[in-house]
């Protein structure tokens, strides 16, 4: 008898453990691709079925916001918080004393601490000293080039200059540019075999792709095979490696388990013309904090979790994939470090249509730009084009404040800031909330420290820099 309810008790349990596994997470996040680089946001120059069936299958968030710059997005979907908070304004250079505070919890960190396999594959972009390194971060394994590839450096026996493509915490391979060509491939490849690896436990896999940063390196196999030139060959190669994943997914019947998020780190690059992607019907493009500079084609897809062919319009962001995925991992925020993400879980299992962000902020490095509520837009400072654009026009360089409907013009140009005194005031006030948090230009006292170190050193050798 004792045998038998000993028995039942398992088969309970077990049950209990079938019914409610932790979900897996899949976090694909290309770097520079534009809102309207792919055919479900739009794009008719590049062909990505894989990307639109993942569309089809799942949900479009229209209304997804990274930072306008590579290190600072990264540090927003890492830690929760807008990057200006945890002091990671702008970009990091190879052999700089600062990175990504080793402090921070990450939501690596925290899914480790669920019980999840964790890796990052891909561009880290937060600090390449060894205590900035991913592992350092929450993730069991990186391999990688650790920052922008467009960061190459000669090394001490002169030559070519390389980028270091790192094993965990050592250089496995200095890579000249055209061997730049492998890396969209082996990072896809090695994402499927940690798939593959962790299917019977929940895992995290962050796939920060090197594409679509420039110089444009796609796999020979797809050169010349698209009607968009070398950008239109590479975002191939990205729609085929996301169908990868995705295959990988379904070989091991971990699609209705799995939550895979496809978004972009910041606009386009448009000042480098065809090498650089485009924003769509939205204005501006990388380092600018116009929408195009920081809205991104974001996908979400979670089979029979996520309605398949929905879209949401409604604020949301890098910053809450932290407390998004930790949520439904079943685990808990830390109460003493203060983020700036919501769970956004509700609105992707269509349990709600509404925003859980009051306000969204559009910082430039530490400078707050614009302030964004419902669907309006309120610009408080001068704004840019984007990196690299000389073009000024009258309507940015103003320092009297801009207010956009987004709904009813995404191209933000007509400003209404006049019809609308009450709603300038709103969005003023709640500016006036953040700026006393964050700050703006000089930091708040809501701003935690960076990570630094005395005597940084590049990865390899290295020529002095003149
Ligand atoms: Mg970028």
């Amino acid at each position: 008898m004792q045998r038998l309810l000993l028995i039942a008790a398992a088969g309970l349990f077990s049950a209990i453990c079938q019914a409610a596994p932790k979900p897996n997470f899949v976090v694909i996040f290309i770097d520079d691709m534009g809102y309207g680089d792919i055919s479900p946001f739009g794009s008719t120059l590049n062909e990505t079925p894989n990307l639109q069936r993942m569309a089809d299958e799942g949900m479009k968030l229209t209304s997804f916001y990274a930072a306008p710059v590579c290190s600072a997005s990264r540090a927003q979907l890492l830690t929760g918080c807008y990057a200006p908070r945890v002091s990671v304004p702008g970009v990091f250079f190879p052999a700089g004393d600062k990175g990504l505070n080793p402090a921070e919890v990450t939501v690596a960190e925290y899914l480790r601490e669920a019980g999840y396999a964790t890796t990052c594959i891909g561009k880290w972009h937060l600090g390449d000293q060894p205590s900035f390194l991913p592992t350092r971060q929450g993730f069991e394994h990186y391999f990688g080039i650790p920052y922008s590839n467009d960061m190459q450096r000669a090394t001490l026996s002169g030559g070519p200059r390389v980028t270091p493509l790192l094993r965990d915490e050592e250089v496995a391979e200095l890579l000249a540019d055209e061997q730049q060509r492998r890396v969209t491939r082996e990072y896809t490849e090695e994402a499927v075999e940690f798939i593959e690896q962790h299917r019977d436990e929940p895992f995290f896999l962050y796939l920060p792709h090197t594409a679509m940063h420039i110089p444009l390196f796609p796999h020979q196999d797809f050169v010349g095979k698209s009607d968009n030139g070398i950008y239109g060959d590479w975002v191939a190669e990205v729609d085929w490696s996301v169908g990868q994943v995705i295959t990988a997914l379904r070989k091991y019947d971990l699609q209705e388990n799995t939550l895979v998020i496809f978004t972009s780190d910041n606009g386009p690059w448009a000042s480098k013309g065809k090498a650089g992607g485009v924003s769509g019907p939205l204005r501006g493009s990388k380092g600018g904090t116009l929408e195009g500079g920081v809205r991104e084609p974001t996908i979400a897809w979670w089979p029979g979790k996520v309605k398949a062919g929905s879209v949401s319009d409604a604020i949301a962001g890098t910053t809450d994939i932290l407390p998004t995925l930790v949520k439904l991992a079943g685990g808990k925020l830390r109460s003493d470090i203060k983020i700036d993400g919501k769970d956004i879980s509700p609105l992707l299992m269509g349990e709600t249509t509404k925003s859980p962000h009051r306000a969204w902020y559009y910082y430039h490095r530490n400078d707050l730009h614009a302030v964004r509520s419902g669907p309006w837009k309120l610009a408080i400072r001068p704004q840019s084009l984007g990196m690299g654009i000389r073009e000024r026009p009258e309507d940015l360089k103003t320092t009297e404040p801009r207010l956009y409907n987004l709904d009813k013009e995404i191209g933000e140009r007509t400003n209404l800031a006049d019809q609308h005194p009450e709603v300038v005031a709103r969005l003023q006030a709640l500016a006036k909330e953040m700026m006393a948090d964050i700050g703006s230009g000089r930091p708040g006292p809501g701003v935690r420290p960076p990570g630094k170190v005395e005597n940084p050193v590049t990865l390899y050798p290295t020529k002095p820099r003149r």
